[in-house]
């Protein structure tokens, strides 16, 4: 990076040092003032990668997004010291041809991390594709199915919904189960499930980022030639998952591994090859899987960034120390919003409670507003539910650090303690 470029005005306070910028300022604390009393939570990195970067945290907020969400800080500080000349290239991945041999470094390092952060066996292809879930949503029915199959979808939430109706379009989905009469706070027992013996596949959301309900373990299709299909856009790479129970997996990535404009799917080898006639080229996985998610310009710079964090979660110890972290941050949120005495509900059933997405409604709704003016003046955003159930919702991918969520915590039992 340009020595002039990094004295700007706003720009961090970098030295370079046998190619690591090693940034100067000390972690800072971010001061929280409320009514009541005056707390202030370390705002630090949450990975272990402290050498390289010191944060410069005092410029940012905790933003509790549902997606596009927080990035870690220090793959941001990376990706900006990379911006503008990525590792002696002259140019920056922006700027790089797809098909050149330091873009071909990135997404087959990429792709190699991510292989091992889930333990992906080789007779399953990973591809990084454009157009978010909502493409898989009809891209999964047109290579799995024929018109006239029939095919099974557990919906627990929103995104199944949707996913039900794209996929009517392409084939003869049944909705098994739905959750939407008690306003999805379950996951149903999987002994009572009326499963299809000719599904050629079962779909989940594997975690509905609206209502906050998470699968904890997963149901297996009754037709033996069927696979289990899952939408992992809000909880991919949040724990370790057994990739061989499911015959396909996609994740948007712009909530826990990188910006949108990326979308991975993870799909066993010997499902490719058999997509509806008029499927569309881009939604041929198999072109996508032959070409090594190559066929076009691919979203090269999402690719990247995915890199950096997938890089980031192997340091961090894996998805087991990930998951960790993420049961540690979630606990202490769902503890609060249990103890509260009923100021603050959780309407999801306990044992199928999100990791990644927390919605919670105050007894007294019409607080609302004032607790999301306050939370943003402490520099915590983003913490209003979703337009459709409206309440709050925190999201707190893995990105999000353990600070941020007592940071939370604090301001909701000072906003109790003001207001019960
Ligand atoms: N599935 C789930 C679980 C989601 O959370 C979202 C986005 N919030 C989608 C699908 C749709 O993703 P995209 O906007 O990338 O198409």
């Amino acid at each position: 990076m340009a020595a002039t470029s990094l004295n700007a005005p706003n720009a961090p306070l970098l030295q370079k040092t046998h190619q690591t910028h090693v940034f100067l300022k000390p972690i800072s604390t971010i001061p929280c003032q409320t009514s009541a009393k005056r707390f202030s939570i370390s705002c630090s990195p949450t990975t272990q990668d402290r050498l390289s970067v010191q944060s410069q945290s005092q410029d940012r907020v905790f933003n509790f997004a549902a997606g596009p969400a927080t990035l870690p800080e220090n793959v941001l500080l990376k990706a900006q010291s990379e911006l503008y000349n990525w590792h002696g290239s002259g140019m920056s991945v922006m700027e790089m041809s797809h098909r050149g041999k330091d873009f071909r470094s990135i997404i087959e390092k990429a792709e190699a991390d991510l292989r091992s952060l889930l333990n992906i066996p080789e007779n399953y292809a990973v591809l990084f594709l454009q157009g978010g879930a909502t493409t898989q949503f009809a891209a999964v029915p047109l290579n799995l199915c024929a018109p006239g199959d029939s095919v099974d979808y557990l919906v627990t939430g929103s995104w199944g919904d949707k996913a039900f109706k794209e996929a009517k379009k392409y084939c003869n989905p049944k909705v098994i189960w739905s959750g939407k009469s008690e306003n999805y706070v379950r996951v149903p027992s999987f002994d009572g499930l009326e499963l299809n013996p000719n599904a050629k596949y079962l779909h989940i959301c594997a975690n509905e980022t609206i209502y906050g309900v998470e699968f904890k373990d997963y149901p297996v299709p009754r037709n033996p030639n069927g696979v289990l299909v899952a939408d992992m856009s809000s909880n991919f790479c949040s724990k370790p998952v057994d990739v061989t129970k499911f015959g396909l997996i996609y994740a948007g990535a712009q909530k826990n591994v990188g910006p949108s404009g990326v979308c991975i799917v993870i799909v066993r080898k010997d499902l490719l090859g058999n997509a509806q006639e008029s499927t569309p080229v881009m939604l041929d996985y198999k072109i996508h899987a032959d070409n090594n998610s190559l066929y076009n310009t691919p979203p090269c710079y999402g690719i990247y960034m995915c890199g950096l964090v997938f890089e980031d979660l192997l340091k961090q110890g894996g998805l087991e120390e990930v998951e960790k972290k993420n049961q540690k941050k979630a606990g202490i949120l769902y503890n609060a919003i249990d103890e509260s005495k009923g100021f603050y509900r959780c309407p999801v059933e306990k044992s199928v409670r999100s990791l990644m997405n927390v919605p919670f409604t105050l007894e007294k709704s019409e607080l609302g507003a004032e607790f999301l003016k306050e939370a943003e003046k402490e520099k915590m955003v983003q913490l209003k539910g979703h337009r459709s159930v409206g309440g709050m919702r925190a999201s707190i991918y893995n990105a999000m650090p353990l600070a941020g969520v007592e940071k939370l915590v604090a301001f909701m039992k000072d906003f109790q303690a003001k207001h019960a």
